[in-house]
C-alpha cells in the first residue's frame, strides 16, 4: 500500500507548488474563509497551509490519509455531478507518502483537536492536541524518502515562481477569501476577506496597476465574459499577466489566448502581452475541465464560438478607450 501511495504521489506531486494546490482546494472544500500559506526554501523544507473551515474530528482525520479515501462522493451518482475541487481522494495518502506530514485539525463541535504525524506513509502517532476550528497541515522535507524525485525539483528560486503564481491564480479565482503568503519567514501577501475583484488585483499590483486596466462585461447566449483588459500598447513579454477563469477554475487554454492575441492583433502589440483578467461563465455541458487527476486540461465543447465572444468582449472593453 505504501508503494501504491508512493506511485500515486507521482501523479499528483510533481512539485511544492502542486502540494500547495491540492491543500489548497481541500480547504476551500472545507468551507474556508482565510487560508494562510507559509513556505520556507521555496517548500523544500516547509510547505503548511492553516484554514478556518470545517476542521475534521478524530475518526475523519484518520480516514482522511487512507488512499481512496474522500469524504466528497458518496454514491456513484456523485461521481457525475462533482462540484467540490478534489475528488479521489488521494491527495493526502500521497503527500504524506513522500514527506515528514503533520495534521492538526478540529471540528467546531469537539473541545480538542487531533494531531497525526507521517514521515514517509509511515504512521507514527495520533494525538490530543489545543487547535482552533479548522486545519492546519504542515509538509516537511518534501521527497526525502524519494531521492529520484527530489533530484528532478529546480533551484528554490524557481520552485518559489511556481507557488507565487499559484497563489496568485487563488487569489484572483476566490477574492472573497481573505489569504496569506509567508515566504522564509516574510509576510509577501496578506490578502483581506470579502473583496472585491477590482480591490484584489490592487492589492496584488503595484501602485496604479489598476487604474490602467479596462473593465470588460460582456454577454451572450452561452458565454457571459467579464474582467479587466490591459491596454494594447501595454504589457509585458511573456503571459504572466494574463489570467483565465472559465467557471472559476483558471483555464489555460490555448484557444483562449489565440482570442487574446486576435483581439489585441488589430490594436498593434507585437510581441507584448497586455495584462488580462478574464472571467468566462458558461454551461458545465460545455466545458470539461476534469480530463485529467492534476487538472491542468481544459476542453471546450464549441471553441470557434467560445473565440469569437472573447474577441467581441475584448474589442468591446477596448474601444472604450477614448471615451
Ligand atoms: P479529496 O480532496 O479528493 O477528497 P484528499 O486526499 O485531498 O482527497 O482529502 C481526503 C479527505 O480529507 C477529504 O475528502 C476531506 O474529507 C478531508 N480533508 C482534507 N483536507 C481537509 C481540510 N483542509 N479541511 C477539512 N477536511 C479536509
Ligand atoms: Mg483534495
Amino acid at each position: 500500500d505504501q508503494v501504491i501511495n508512493k506511485i500515486a504521489a507521482g501523479e499528483v506531486v510533481e512539485r511544492p507548488a502542486s502540494v500547495m494546490k491540492e491543500l489548497f482546494e481541500n480547504s476551500l472544500d472545507a468551507g474556508a474563509t482565510q487560508v494562510d500559506v507559509e513556505v520556507i526554501r521555496g517548500g523544500r523544507q516547509l510547505i503548511s497551509i492553516t484554514d478556518n473551515g470545517c476542521g475534521m474530528n478524530r475518526d475523519q482525520a484518520l480516514l482522511s490519509i487512507e488512499r481512496h479515501a474522500t469524504s466528497k462522493i458518496r454514491s456513484e451518482a456523485d461521481i457525475e455531478n462533482i462540484h467540490t475541487l478534489g475528488f479521489r481522494g488521494e491527495a493526502l495518502a500521497a503527500i504524506s507518502s513522500v514527506s515528514r506530514f503533520t495534521l492538526i485539525t478540529r471540528p467546531e463541535e469537539d473541545l480538542a483537536g487531533t494531531e497525526i504525524q507521517i514521515a514517509g506513509g509511515k504512521f507514527l502517532g495520533c494525538e490530543d492536541i489545543g487547535s482552533p476550528v479548522g486545519t492546519r497541515i504542515e509538509i516537511r522535507n518534501l521527497f526525502f524518502n524519494v531521492p529520484a524525485r527530489r533530484k528532478f525539483l529546480r533551484a528554490e528560486q524557481t520552485e518559489l515562481a511556481h507557488i507565487r503564481q499559484l497563489f496568485l491564480v487563488h487569489a484572483l479565482a476566490h477574492p472573497d477569501i481573505g489569504m496569506s503568503l509567508k515566504v522564509d519567514e516574510r509576510m509577501v501577501h496578506n490578502l483581506p476577506m470579502a473583496g472585491k475583484m477590482e480591490d484584489r488585483i490592487s492589492e496584488l499590483y503595484n501602485h496604479g496597476f489598476f487604474e490602467q486596466l479596462l473593465p470588460i462585461d460582456h454577454a451572450d447566449e452561452e458565454y457571459t465574459i467579464t474582467g479587466y483588459a490591459g491596454l494594447p500598447q501595454t504589457g509585458r513579454k511573456d503571459r504572466q499577466d494574463q489570467y483565465i477563469f472559465v467557471n472559476g477554475r483558471p483555464a489555460a487554454a490555448p484557444v483562449v489566448y489565440h482570442a487574446l492575441n486576435e483581439a489585441y492583433h488589430s490594436l498593434i502589440t507585437k510581441g507584448r502581452y497586455p495584462a488580462v483578467f478574464l472571467f468566462i461563465e458558461m454551461e458545465p455541458s460545455l466545458v470539461d475541465v476534469n480530463v485529467h487527476p492534476t487538472k491542468k486540461e481544459v476542453r471546450f465543447r464549441k471553441p470557434n464560438q467560445l473565440r469569437d465572444a472573447i474577441v467581441a468582449a475584448l474589442n468591446k472593453a477596448l474601444t472604450f478607450q477614448g471615451e
